[in-house]
């Protein structure tokens, strides 16, 4: 499968300040049960696991069981949901944990998906106290992140906090998660297809920084997946295996650069946009790497029709960004070419059956062709989106 080596090999490329601070990580079957050596290992007297009442069931409630048996103090925190049924990351529920985290608890364990693991790595940084990480769903690349993405006072605020010290990622575990979750991480895995895309960009016409061995493993860790997509869309455990390993890899990456941009390209502004729309008219949240996915055959189609002429592309108010279309526009023009189709990532994510369209999300064609022309301003970040945004002469539209 991967090759660890890479990981090392990136470390020492850009040893200028990011060594991977992550002691061990394993994707494999019966995982759970190996985390109390590693406590001991660690000599830690106390430890909280943070769940909610799927994830408690999922894993928790076993984990508690291995770390009991091996005389190791614990306790289990199951965070409240609202009115939706999900735990959010906001104010409340992370003043939640500290006022319920004894003094003596020297490591937590996020027990979940993605929100648990958000609110753990805030809560792990700032009482400076180590996590471990037990993914229950193969749904993110987030996981060894050191950012959580918290919301407060309604709207969504990326703060810098701790990554895990530790990943047991248990496939038994993971192949027993719903199913929409693993199809989540497969869309947030298919949207290295343009995220990749658009960092080339970023660096070529934008001049923002780029480490080709970073961009080559993210790539790899994506063709992994696509060619293993039947044992994932079947929901094997050797497809589960890959696509989690893949989502660590992408994860390391990041936090070895100290940047997303390998990870996180127009695709991710669009989902992003959509989210803040969902937010700020209180609806139920959809699962990130659902609208990436999504986003993703949208970026792609969005792309190859408007890249196909580059003298469309007149950069008025950036004369750099001008000169330097003139230099790579043909061989941007290319990759764009070599990506695949919207059809093919939309086969890709319905073999894991993950939605495809924003309708079956419940997004509207009016908030989709919203988000086509505002999400660019999200992020300081030159993507083709941006490009595009900055060339066009009319409002771009959105219709399937
Ligand atoms: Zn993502």
């Amino acid at each position: 499968m991967f090759n660890n080596d890479l990981i090392s090999k990136l470390q020492e490329e850009c040893l200028s300040g990011h060594p991977i601070p992550i002691d061990h990580i394993e994707v494999k079957r019966d995982s759970l049960r190996h985390i109390p050596g590693f406590i001991k290992e660690k000599e830690y007297n106390k430890v909280m696991l943070i769940a909610d009442t799927n994830t408690k069931k999922a894993a928790g409630q076993s984990l508690i069981d291995f770390l009991n048996k091996a005389d190791i103090d614990s306790e289990i925190m199951v965070l409240p949901e609202d009115r939706h049924g999900h735990v959010i990351a906001n104010e409340e529920t992370v003043m939640q944990v500290f006022v319920n985290t004894p003094a003596s608890i020297d490591c937590f364990i996020a027990v979940g998906a993605g929100t648990i693991h958000d609110i753990t790595r805030f809560v792990s940084g700032k009482m400076k106290v180590p996590f471990i990480s037990v993914p229950t769903a193969a749904s993110v690349d987030g996981f060894t992140s050191k950012g959580a993405p918290l919301i407060l006072k309604g709207a969504k605020r990326t703060i810098q906090a701790s990554n895990p010290i530790a990943v047991f990622a248990d496939l038994k575990v993971l192949q027993e998660a719903p199913r929409e979750m693993t199809a989540a991480g497969l869309g947030d895995m298919i949207g290295k297809v343009t995220s990749i895309l658009d960092w080339r960009i970023s660096y070529l016409i934008g001049g923002e920084p780029y480490n080709e061995l970073a961009s080559d493993i993210t790539k790899q860790a994506l063709m992994e997946c696509i060619n293993h997509i039947d044992q994932i869309g079947r929901n094997e455990e050797y497809g589960l295996d890959v696509l989690m390993e893949g989502l660590i890899h992408s994860g390391l990456v990041m936090l070895v650069l100290d940047h997303s941009r390998p990870a996180s390209g127009a695709e991710h502004h669009l989902s992003h946009y959509w989210e803040m729309d969902l937010l700020q008219k209180d609806e139920k949240q959809l699962l990130h790497g659902a609208k990436v996915g999504v986003a993703t055959a949208i970026i792609s189609d969005l792309y190859k029709e408007y890249f196909k002429i580059s003298d469309l592309l007149r950069l008025s108010d950036h004369p750099d960004w001008n000169e330097r279309w003139k230099e790579h526009g043909p061989a941007i023009q290319q990759e764009i070419n070599s990506i695949p189709s919207s059809d093919r990532i939309k086969g890709w994510i319905q073999k894991a059956g993950g939605p495809v369209v924003p309708k079956e999300l419940g997004l509207s064609d009016e908030l989709v062709q919203e988000s086509l022309n505002k999400a660019y301003h999200l992020r300081d970040r030159c993507t083709g989106l941006k490009l595009i945004n900055y060339s066009r002469k009319q409002d771009l539209t959105y219709c399937i």
